[in-house]
C-alpha cells in the first residue's frame, strides 16, 4: 500500500514535443508536499484543449504528462492540508479561489489572482511531482489527469460526493462547465430571452443546458453535423442550424429565424475563426452579448470591427466564469442528482493504454466525449 513517504510508478500519457506523438510510458509520482495531494485517478476525459496542448497551444511546456478532465480519490496529503484527507473524491482544477483577493471578492470574475491558472504546467512553488526517467514532467495547466497518479495543490482540487457519477464528474471538470457557466455567469441570460450556440460539442451543449436552467425560450445550436441535432435537443435546445447548408451566412439565418432582429445572446463555442464575427452579428444591434469560449490555434484571427461598433458586447472566457469552489460545487451538485442528462455527452470508452485511439474517435461525428478508463 503506498503511503505519502513513497515514490509511486505508474502509467501516464506523454508527448516529448509540439506535435510529436502520444506515448503511455511509466512515470514517477513523488509524495505530495505540504499543501498537496496525491490523486489516484478513477477516470478522465478527452477535451479539444488537449489536441492543442498536443501542438504546442497556447502556453504549453514539454516534456507533458497530459490531460486536464478526470476525477480521483484522495491518496494521501501534506502535512498543511485541512480540507481534504485520504480516500475524498475530488475533481483537480486548473484555476483556484481564495475568496479574498481582489478578483474574488469582486464578484466580478472567476479569475483568482492568488492561485490563478498555472501557464508554466508547475506547480505553485515552480516545480511538479512527476518525472519520467529523472526528466521533470509538465502538467497542462495544473492537471495531468492522463495518468494513473497526480499531484496536484489543495487549493486547485474540489472535493465532491463520493456517490457522483465518475464519467460525468470527468465531464464538468472542463468542457460541459465551461459552457454551463458562461450562460450562468458569464452571459446572465435571462428568463424569456433568446440565445444562439455555435458549436455543440460538450462546452455548446453546457451553453444550451444553462440557457436552459436560467429560462431561455429560444435557443438555437449551430453545428455542420447533423447527428449533434439530438443532442442539443436532449440539453433544451429549441432550433437548429446545420452549418454549410445555406449559401446565406449563419448570422442571416439565426436573424431569419428570430424577426429580423438578432437574438440576445450567443455562444462562440467553436473556435472556428470566422465564426467569432458571426457570432457577434446574430446578436440584437445595440443590447446584444457574445461570449468567447471556443479554443482554437490561432492566437490573431480576422474580426469584423463593425460587429460591436454598433453597441453589442463581445467578452471572453475561461471556464465558463464559474468560481473553482464555490460555482463549480453548484455544478457538481446538480450533476450528482442528474440535473443534467450527461449520459448524452458519453459516446466512447477507450483505456488508457489505447489513448490514440481517443483521438481518432473524436473525429467521428457521433463523438462528444471519450471517457479514459485507468486500468488500477
Ligand atoms: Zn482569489
Ligand atoms: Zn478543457
Amino acid at each position: 500500500m503506498p503511503n505519502t513517504s513513497q515514490v509511486i510508478s505508474c502509467k501516464a500519457a506523454i508527448c516529448w514535443g509540439a506535435g510529436k506523438p502520444v506515448t503511455v510510458e511509466e512515470i514517477q509520482v513523488d509524495p505530495p508536499k505540504a499543501t498537496e495531494v496525491r490523486v489516484k485517478m478513477l477516470c478522465a476525459s478527452l477535451c479539444h484543449t488537449d489536441i492543442s496542448s498536443i501542438q504546442g497551444f497556447p502556453y504549453i511546456n514539454f516534456p507533458l504528462a497530459l490531460g486536464h478532465e478526470g476525477v480521483g480519490v484522495v491518496e494521501s496529503v501534506g502535512d498543511q492540508v485541512r480540507n481534504l484527507k485520504e480516500g475524498d473524491v475530488v475533481i483537480p482544477t486548473y484555476i483556484g479561489e481564495c475568496q479574498e483577493c481582489e478578483n474574488c471578492v469582486s464578484g466580478k470574475t472567476n479569475l483568482c489572482l492568488t492561485y490563478p491558472i498555472r501557464l508554466t504546467g508547475l506547480l505553485p512553488d515552480n516545480t511538479s511531482r512527476i518525472s519520467i526517467r529523472g526528466q521533470r514532467l509538465h502538467h497542462v495547466l495544473s492537471c495531468a489527469t492522463w495518468s494513473e497518479y497526480m499531484v496536484s495543490d489543495a487549493n486547485y482540487t474540489l472535493k465532491v460526493d463520493p456517490t457522483i457519477d465518475p464519467a460525468h464528474a470527468s465531464f464538468i471538470s472542463c468542457g460541459f462547465s465551461t459552457g454551463y457557466g458562461a450562460a450562468w455567469k458569464e452571459a446572465k441570460v435571462e428568463s424569456g430571452s433568446s440565445v444562439a450556440v455555435f458549436g455543440l460539442g460538450a462546452v455548446g451543449l453546457g451553453a444550451i443546458s444553462g440557457a436552459k436552467m436560467l429560462g431561455a425560450t429560444k435557443i438555437i445550436g449551430i453545428d455542420k453535423n447533423e447527428m449533434k441535432r439530438e443532442k442539443g435537443e436532449a440539453f433544451g435546445m429549441t432550433d437548429f442550424i446545420k452549418a454549410g447548408d445555406s449559401a446565406k451566412s449563419v448570422s442571416e439565418l439565426v436573424k431569419e429565424m428570430s424577426g429580423g432582429m438578432g437574438l440576445d445572446y450567443s455562444f462562440e463555442c467553436s473556435g472556428v475563426a470566422p465564426l467569432l464575427t458571426e457570432s457577434v452579428e446574430a446578436t440584437k444591434v445595440g443590447t446584444g452579448k457574445t461570449i468567447a469560449i471556443g479554443t482554437g490555434t490561432e492566437p490573431i484571427i480576422p474580426f469584423g470591427l463593425t460587429s460591436i461598433m454598433y453597441g453589442r458586447t463581445l467578452k471572453g472566457s475561461v471556464f465558463g466564469g464559474l468560481k473553482a469552489i464555490s460555482d463549480l460545487s453548484i455544478v457538481a451538485n446538480k450533476c450528482q442528482k442528474e440535473e443534467f442528462p450527461l449520459q448524452e455527452l458519453f459516446t466512447h470508452e477507450v483505456p488508457l493504454t489505447d489513448i490514440n485511439k481517443a483521438f481518432e474517435l473524436l473525429k467521428k461525428p457521433n463523438c462528444v466525449k471519450v471517457v479514459i478508463k485507468m486500468s488500477h
